[in-house]
């Protein structure tokens, strides 16, 4: 994988959404074909002897790698979407965000026992909302479930609230601060 080429197209926005906040734009890499290409081969290298069946993005910056990667390793593509947006049947899981609460769901049969699970998800920040997410997939009983991000943001050590077993992946590791 060519992480210099990625780190370089990784736009930056300070201050957003709120003041603190270096908000890494990975809209920046989606709209290059050339990123685009490292990230999806760097993700299917990664899972391709894993025997996933389904995986699971997380709205919406999880969809886009989320999909391209179900089909490239032939397995299923399930989104975790916020309340209501689901049109059959849900389970969900709330969760505690700086501010407030949050939920999402996921349709209650798009996972069973016999499924592989990967979630993806654009960045990893606290692991507030992948904890969440992980929480709901195992709820519908799949065989494994493992974690993906494109990045992390590793000085805030989010990948300390999954357990070893959720085996957390990354492709570019940044300073969050
Ligand atoms: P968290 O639950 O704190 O890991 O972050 C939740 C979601 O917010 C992630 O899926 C990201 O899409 C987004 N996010 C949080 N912090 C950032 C950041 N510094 N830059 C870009 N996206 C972020």
């Amino acid at each position: 994988m060519n992480k210099e080429l990625l780190l370089k197209n990784l736009r930056n926005i300070p201050d957003f959404p709120i003041p603190g906040i270096q908000f890494k734009d990975v809209t920046s890499l989606f709209k290059k074909p050339e990123c685009l290409k490292e990230l999806d081969d760097a993700l299917y290298e990664l899972y391709k002897d894993c025997g996933i069946t389904k995986v699971v993005g997380i709205e919406s910056r999880g969809f886009v790698l989320g999909a391209a990667l179900a089909l490239r390793l032939n397995a299923g593509f399930v989104p975790i979407r916020k309340p209501g947006k689901l049109p059959a049947e849900t389970i969900s899981e709330s969760y505690s965000k700086e501010y407030g609460t949050d939920t999402i769901e996921i349709h209650k049969d798009s996972i069973d026992e016999n499924d592989v699970v990967l979630i993806h998800d654009d960045l990893l920040a606290t692991g507030g909302t992948m904890l969440a997410a992980y929480n709901l997939v195992k709820k519908l009983n799949p065989k494994k479930v493992m974690i993906n991000f494109l990045i992390e943001l590793e000085d805030l050590k989010g990948r300390e609230i999954f357990p070893e077993e959720a085996d957390v992946k990354s492709l570019l590791f940044v300073e969050g601060a």
